[in-house]
């Protein structure tokens, strides 16, 4: 299983549809400041199931969506497609009859947002499942904001643990036991 795309169309800056092609190796990003850089690395985060507005530094969900410039009137909506190759067969059981998985997430104003895994409507906890059983997503430690190293040394050990759980894929075990115990 391998990103192999990100399409952002009306997410934050990226008004016009835009792909970032994620190469095998190394994919480096560069620009000047303000550029959109960092709106890239919340847009892969939000695709995957962020929804807390301050991870995407915004006060409300909706911030996410081209707010309008001199030039462009404002969007109504923000898309973010994340495609996966996943010609190895290796996705979450039930996501393994394609070789490779589009998820798009829709976000439409006054409305909210709605999640599509190849097409077919998708609920927001099976796409965040999808990626924590992939030992990936938007909380993953594979993403790592400016801060978070600092974060983590002086984090406490239950939440140091966290981190460690993530990485070893046991994140949507540790969900699904959370979830259990509240039936
Ligand atoms: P730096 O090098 O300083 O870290 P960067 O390349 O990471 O910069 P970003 O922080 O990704 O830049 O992009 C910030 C830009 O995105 C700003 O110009 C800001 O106005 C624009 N932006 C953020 N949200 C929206 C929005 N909803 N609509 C339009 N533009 C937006
Ligand atoms: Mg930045």
């Amino acid at each position: 299983m391998r990103f192999t795309k990100l399409r952002l169309t009306g997410f934050k800056s990226f008004v016009d549809p835009t792909d970032l092609i994620i190469a095998r190796g190394l994919t480096g990003v560069v620009g000047p400041n303000g550029c959109g850089k960092s709106n890239l690395l919340e847009a892969l985060r939000w695709v995957m199931g962020e929804n807390r507005p301050t991870a995407m530094r915004g006060g409300g969900m909706e911030d996410v969506i081209f707010a309008g410039a001199a030039s462009r009137p404002a969007r109504n909506f923000a898309e973010v497609c994340l495609t996966i190759d996943n010609s190895d067969r290796l996705a979450p059981a039930g996501y393994n009859d394609s070789d490779h998985l589009d998820i798009v997430r829709r976000i439409t104003r006054d409305v909210g947002s709605a999640y599509k895994v190849n097409g077919k409507d998708t609920r927001a906890r099976d796409v965040q499942m999808l990626f924590a059983d992939a030992s990936t997503g938007s909380t993953s430690p594979a993403l790592v904001r400016q801060g978070q190293i600092s974060e983590l040394i002086n984090a406490k050990p239950k939440n140091r643990r966290r981190v460690l759980e993530d990485a070893a894929g046991i994140g949507g075990l540790y969900q699904r036991r959370h979830e259990a115990e509240l039936k």
